[in-house]
């Protein structure tokens, strides 16, 4: 486990995944911090605590017959929640292991260009959320971003015009944000990144291939 994480998960984000308001994609990437993270745990607990006094304390309302029966199909439909699971050796949290199937071996990686590779995850067709693989020293193209971007560091390290992103580190991107995100010379970076907008890229070629890519 990273123990020297700087950058969280916002009150805003942690919130909404609290209330069941994220799209699949993002709540995945939050899940995984959050099996990563003492701090965004503890802070997510707080938000599931308050959340459940709200209702507690709401005064009763007549309800449909039925309701009762959606939400616990709701419930049991719900994605695993990796709180206070204990960690399991591998790179992949073990709510993304749950979608990949695996760990890393599991991955079926496809080429970008210029050795980057991803692994688009099935998720809900709000947002998207991809495995990508930048080997060492090498670039993911300048872009900017139409909606929000958020990226998981799980391996390596990263570096671009904000800041660095070491392992459990997350990256929100959004629409004031280029940038051109470059993996550490030491270690292949593996991230995990859900947007729900296209990406803007500044250079022709991966303008050509965005389309076929997905991103
Ligand atoms: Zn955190
Ligand atoms: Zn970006």
């Amino acid at each position: 486990m990273p123990d020297h994480i700087k950058h969280h998960l916002t009150d805003d984000l942690l919130m909404s995944y609290s209330a069941g308001n994220l799209p699949e994609a993002f709540g995945l990437v939050v899940a995984a911090h959050v099996s990563m993270c003492d701090e965004c745990r503890a802070r997510l607990g707080a938000f599931d605590t308050l959340g459940g006094s709200v209702i507690e304390t709401c005064p009763g309302v007549e309800m449909d017959r039925g309701s009762l029966d959606a939400t616990l199909s709701k419930i049991a439909k719900a994605p695993p929640i990796a709180l206070g699971a204990a960690p399991a050796p591998g790179v992949l949290p073990a709510p993304v292991r749950d979608y990949v199937g695996g760990d890393l071996e599991a991955v079926r990686w496809r080429p970008v260009g210029l050795g980057v590779k991803q692994s688009i995850l099935r998720t809900s067709k709000a947002a998207t959320v991809r495995l990508l693989y930048i080997p060492a020293g090498a670039a993911v193209p300048d872009h900017g971003h139409h909606g929000t971007e958020l990226t998981l560091v799980l391996q390596g390290a990263f570096s671009d015009e904000c800041d660095r992103f070491a392992a459990g580190d997350i990256e929100i991107a959004n629409e004031e944000v280029d940038h051109t995100p470059v993996a550490d010379i030491g270690a292949d970076c593996i991230c995990l990144a859900a947007t729900d907008a296209p990406l803007k890229f500044k250079g022709l070629l991966p303008r050509l291939a965005q389309p076929f890519l997905r991103i």
